[in-house]
């Protein structure tokens, strides 16, 4: 499961720009404060301003060969699963690499500052969790509910003539969303096989 991320992540880095491939060596020599080529716990903690669960959890994560420091490719690793918007689980506080539930009150009613409130399958399974709201989707029918929504809308805005931009500012929401939910979509299918 974690070779495709892997694998994804090597993909990504091979196709970003020369200035991009700069600044993440920059960065890579920022935290690398001994200057020994490699990053340790200590390290990252420093510059992630947290040393807590999550920190460790991530750190263990990109730590491929397991001895206890991230080379380059390690770390664009870390860099990518941070970016790419993955949850942590509101229950238990594990990374989700793959699919997961969420709550679909909290997605659809917090789009603003992207307020969610997200579990891992076990959690969920086993109703490990105490929340206000009791619809859950996960992220494949969330992102097909958003669709559905969003071409109500723009078919309202079309016949009143109205909310032009509230429908330019959604779309724009989710399309970052759909590209964040479809390529987790992408990589639950290859998990979950
Ligand atoms: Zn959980
Ligand atoms: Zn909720």
């Amino acid at each position: 499961m974690m070779e495709e991320m892997r694998k994804a992540a090597k993909a990504v880095y091979e196709k970003s720009s020369y200035e991009e491939k700069e600044e993440l060596n920059r960065l890579f020599k920022i935290m690398d404060r001994d200057g020994d080529g490699k990053i340790s716990f200590a390290e990252l903690a420093r510059f992630m301003e947290s040393a807590d669960a999550h920190t460790r959890a991530l750190f263990n994560l990109a730590d491929q060969n397991g001895d206890g420091f991230l080379q380059f490719d390690e770390l664009f690793m870390l860099s990518y699963l941070c970016s790419s918007g993955r949850p942590l689980c509101d229950a238990c506080g594990v990374f989700i690499v793959g699919l997961f539930f969420t709550c679909t009150h909290c997605r659809l009613t917090n789009l603003p500052e992207c307020r969610s409130y997200d579990l891992c399958i076990p959690c969920y399974r086993e109703t490990k969790f105490e929340h206000e709201h009791t619809e859950f989707d996960d992220n494949y029918t969330l992102l097909f509910k958003m669709q559905h929504l969003l071409l109500s809308a723009s078919q309202a805005s079309t016949s009143s003539g109205v909310g032009k931009k509230g429908q330019t500012e959604a779309l724009e929401t989710l399309s970052s969303m759909a590209s964040i939910v479809s390529f987790m979509g992408d990589l639950a299918s290859v998990f979950l096989s």
